[in-house]
Order: C-alpha cells, then structure tokens, then sequence
C-alpha cells in the first residue's frame, strides 16, 4: 500500500533570512528559478570535479539562499541555470523557530530503489502545480560533501521522496513527466499557455 502524505512547506510564507554556511564567503545571492517550459530544466547537469572548489561553495549558498527565499524544501543547481551535478535540501525546516537542516548533495547517485510510496510533490520550477506521484519508498544513495568525501547511507519516505525529485532535474526530468500521459499533456498545454500570457503581460 502506497503511503500519502503532502508535499511540505507548499503554503509557508518565509520571512526572508539569510542561511551563510560559511561566514568567510559571503556574497549572499538570490537567483531567478527557472520556470516550465524553460528548455534549459531539460538540461543534463555535469560531474562536479573539485566538490571544494570556491565555485562549488557559492553554488551550494546560492542554491541555499534562493530556496529558503522561495520557500521550498529542495533546489537543484539546474533550476537557477547552473548545469552541475548539486542539489540542496531542507525536509526538516520550520519556519516558526528558524530550524535549519541544510543537506548539501553533490554527486548524488541512487544505488537502490526499494518498494512504491505517493506523495503529492510541487516544485518551485512548476508553480501552482501540485499532484500525486507515484516514486520509490526506500532509497541508497551515495554523494559528496563539500569537503569532498564520498557518502553513502539508506533514505525512506518523505525524504527519500524529496531526494529523488531533486536528483531528477540533474537529469533534466521534472515531476510532471511521471504523471500519466493524458495527464500530462493536458497539464504542459495549460502551463505553456499561462507562459505565454505571462510573457505577453510583462
Ligand atoms: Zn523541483
């Protein structure tokens, strides 16, 4: 039986803070979330080679920033135009009491898939949207640390269910894609046509 729960933080309203990781780096910066259609969420993201890098810092605090700024529970470098294999996440945050979770992911790479779990996703790339869908309930996952070690431990539901969207962009797949295909086509048709109009209205 398929486990449902929601989609966390889809109605919080963040009262903007900064999140530094590191006060020695500073610049603190919020980026424009690619939306759908947007071709470049349909990029592939590449290897990260120096997880260390100076560059690879800035990301994982610009990636930081823009999703607690959102708010969202996950962003992934491709969604702020950056094609690198990272992804941040916060299943844990509250925004009451300022509890911060940050789980940085670079490299991520998903060894095991175990068992079916729903849960209705929305994605800062896809505004508005929210559907049920269908993923793995337990996961493996190995990854990265800025400091460059190498990672590997089992997630389960909600968490699992995050890492795995997340971990989608980096391969240019967005939630929707899973949704049936009748479904699917509908739903794209009326987002390319909001797009437009949008586009129209700026
Ligand atoms: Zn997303």
């Amino acid at each position: 039986m398929p486990i449902v729960g929601a989609w966390a933080h889809r109605d919080v309203r963040a009262a903007f803070s900064s999140c530094l990781l590191d006060d020695r780096l500073g610049v603190m910066a919020i980026h424009e979330i690619l939306t759908y259609p947007d071709p470049a969420l349909r990029e592939v993201a590449q290897h990260v080679g120096d997880a260390q890098s100076e560059e690879v810092r800035q990301l994982v605090q610009d990636l930081a920033d823009t999703m607690y700024n959102a708010p969202g529970v996950g962003l992934a470098a491709p969604q702020i135009g950056v094609f690198l294999r990272v992804a941040v996440t916060d299943t844990r945050w509250r925004e009451e009491d300022g509890v911060r979770d940050l789980q940085v992911w670079i490299n991520p790479e998903i060894s095991r898939r175990e068992g079916e779990v729903v849960f209705e996703e929305g994605c800062l790339s896809v505004p508005g949207i929210y559907e049920d869908i269908r993923r793995a309930a337990a996961i493996t996952l190995s990854w990265s640390d800025l400091e460059g070690n190498r990672h590997e431990a089992d997630f389960e539901g909600f968490q699992a269910v995050a890492l795995q969207h997340e971990f989608d962009h980096l391969d240019g797949r967005l939630f929707i894609d899973l949704l049936p295909p009748i479904k699917q086509k509908l739903l794209k048709k009326r987002l390319q046509k909001k797009k437009r109009l949008s586009m129209k209205a700026d």
